[in-house]
C-alpha cells in the first residue's frame, strides 16, 4: 500500500476525556473513530489489525474443526424468555420493538440462539459432538462505556459453543478449548494468564478467564508467581484446570496466605462449561442407547475488538504503538525522504514491489511531508521495521534500517539489503498475512 492511496488520518488533538493510552494512540493513529458513546468505526489502519486478529482466531478454530457460522445481531425475546434471562439480564440488554410490536433485542451473547439452533438439528446421539462459532458484533449497554474499544457498547466477540453427549465428553471439550486459547494468545503475541472464575449459580459448572497483566487493567487477578515460569501448554489436563490463579471475586482465595500475588489485568477471553443449563429448559434432547439425553454444553468467548487495545496497553512507548509483528497493520514501512528525487523514487518503488512479491505487508510513505512528520507517524502507528531512503542512499547507496522496538538505526548497503531482509522475512509467519 502506498501512503498516497491509503486513508490514514492521524489526529493531533483528541478529547481531554481520553484517559487510556491505548484509546489515545488508537484515535491519534487513525485506527478508530467514535460515532457515539461506546460505538466506534474501524478505519483502514485499525481494520487491518482487527482483520489479522480475526484471521489468526479463524485459522486456529478451523484447524480444530469448529464450524464457523454467522448468527444475526438481532434476536427474538422469545428465546430469552425460555431461559428466564430476558428480565434477569438487566439494563445492559438493548431491547427493541418492531412495527408489529414484536419484542426483539440486540444480542449481548448467543447461548439461547445456539441452543435453539441445536434443538432444530440435533436429533440423535450420532449428531454429537457439535462445535459452532461465530465472530459477530454484540451490544451491551455498559453503564460506563469508556476506554475506547476496550469497553465499548457495540463490540466484536468470537463466541463458540459446544454440544456433547456426556458430562465427561463436555469436560474434554472444555479442556481442548482451554489449550486452544493458550495457543491463540501465543500466536497473537499476547502473554496470558488463565484464571479460575466463579462458576456461577449452576453446581458442577466450570469457568476460566484469560487475562493479560497490565497496570491500567480494570480487572484484578490473583496467582502464584510460579505460574509465570511454567509453559502451560506442557502441563497435564488436571493441572491445567486446577491452576492456582483466580479472578479477584473468587471467594475461596486468601492472598498472602496462599502465596498468591495480586495484579491488575485485562480480561480477553472467558470459557464456561454450563452443562444442561440451556438444553433442559429448551427441551433440546437427543435419542441415545440409554434413552433421551439433554446435551452438555459450554461457551467460549474472546473479546476480538478488545485485543488491539489491550496489546497497545502492553506494547507502547512515548512515541506510540509498538506492534508485535503478528498483528501489525503492516510489517515494514519504507520511508522515502526525498520524494522529489528520481533515484530515490525509483529505488523505493523497486523495493516496495520486491517486498510485496515476498508476500509482506508493506506501506510506502511516498508523501511530500517533512522527515519529522514521516518518522512521527511511523512511530505512532507502530510498524515493526522502517527502511529509510534519503541522503545516505543518494550519496553512498546506504539504507537506514530501524526496528520499532529497538532504539537504534543501522545503515545497510544496497547490495546487502536483500540478504539482510531475508532474515526478517523468514521470521514472519506467512500464514498470517491478510
Ligand atoms: P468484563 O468483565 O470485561 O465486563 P464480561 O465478563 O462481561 O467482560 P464475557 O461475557 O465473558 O465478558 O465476554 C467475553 C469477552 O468479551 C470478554 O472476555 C471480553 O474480552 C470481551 N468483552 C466483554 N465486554 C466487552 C465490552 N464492553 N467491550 C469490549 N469487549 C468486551
Ligand atoms: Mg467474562
Amino acid at each position: 500500500m502506498k501512503y498516497s492511496n491509503f486513508f490514514i488520518s492521524t489526529q493531533k488533538d483528541v478529547s481531554k476525556d481520553v484517559k487510556l493510552i491505548s484509546h489515545l494512540f488508537m484515535l491519534k493513529s487513525g485506527m478508530i473513530r467514535q460515532e457515539t458513546s461506546g460505538i466506534y468505526s474501524w478505519l483502514p489502519i485499525g481494520f487491518r489489525v482487527l482483520k489479522k486478529v480475526i484471521k489468526i482466531i479463524e485459522e486456529i478454530h478451523d484447524r480444530h474443526n469448529i464450524n464457523q457460522i454467522l448468527m444475526p445481531t438481532i434476536q427474538s425475546a422469545d428465546i430469552w424468555k425460555i431461559s428466564n434471562r430476558y428480565e434477569s439480564y438487566g439494563k445492559e440488554m438493548l431491547k427493541i420493538t418492531d412495527r408489529n410490536e414484536k419484542e426483539l433485542l440486540y444480542g449481548p451473547t448467543n447461548e439461547e440462539m445456539i441452543t435453539a439452533i441445536g434443538k432444530h438439528y440435533l436429533k440423535s446421539y450420532k449428531d454429537l459432538p457439535l462445535n459452532l462459532y461465530h465472530i459477530q458484533s454484540k451490544f451491551r449497554d455498559e453503564i460506563r462505556p469508556r476506554f475506547g474499544v476496550m469497553r465499548a457498547r457495540e463490540f466484536l466477540m468470537k463466541d463458540a459453543y459446544s454440544f456433547d453427549l456426556t458430562e465427561e465428553d463436555c469436560l474434554t471439550t472444555y479442556i481442548n478449548y482451554f489449550k486452544m486459547y493458550l495457543f491463540i494468545f501465543k500466536k497473537l503475541g499476547i502473554p496470558i494468564i488463565p484464571v479460575k472464575a466463579p462458576s456461577g449459580e449452576i453446581g458442577g459448572s466450570l469457568s476460566h478467564e484469560f487475562h493479560m497483566i497490565v497496570d491500567s487493567g480494570e480487572s484484578e487477578i490473583c496467582f502464584s508467581d510460579e505460574l509465570l515460569k511454567k509453559n502451560l501448554l506442557d502441563i497435564s489436563d488436571s493441572e491445567l484446570i486446577n491452576i492456582r490463579s483466580y479472578t479477584s471475586d473468587f471467594d475461596k482465595i486468601e492472598v498472602g496466605k496462599d502465596k498468591l500475588i495480586k495484579k491488575k489485568s485485562i480480561e480477553l477471553g472467558h470459557i464456561f462449561l454450563f452443562g444442561q443449563k440451556y438444553s433442559k429448559p429448551f427441551d433440546l434432547h437427543v435419542d441415545s442407547k440409554n434413552g433421551k439425553v439433554f446435551p452438555y454444553m459450554g461457551s467460549y468467548g474472546i473479546g476480538v475488538s478488545r485485543i488491539p487495545a489491550a496489546v497497545i496497553e502492553k506494547f507502547h512507548d512515548e512515541k506510540g504503538i509498538v506492534w508485535p509483528k503478528e498483528i501489525s497493520p503492516f510489517q515494514i514501512i519504507i520511508i522515502n525522504l526525498l520524494t522529489k528525487d528520481k533515484v530515490c523514487c525509483n529505488y523505493t518503488d523497486y523495493l516496495y514491489e520486491h517486498l510485496k512479491n515476498n508476500r509482506l505487508d508493506i506501506l510506502l510513505d511516498d508523501r511530500d511531508e517533512s522527515a519529522g512528520k514521516k518518522f512521527a507517524d511511523a512511530d505512532l502507528s507502530g510498524i515493526p521495521l522502517k527502511l529509510i531512503i534519503g541522503k545516505n542512499f543518494l550519496n553512498e547507496n546506504l539504507i537506514g534500517v530501524s526496528f520499532r522496538n529497538l532504539n537504534k538505526e543501522e545503515l545497510i548497503h544496497k547490495s546487502e539489503i536483500e540478504s539482510y531482509l531475508n532474515k526478517f522475512i523468514k521470521n514472519i509467519t506467512h500464514d498470517y498475512k491478510i
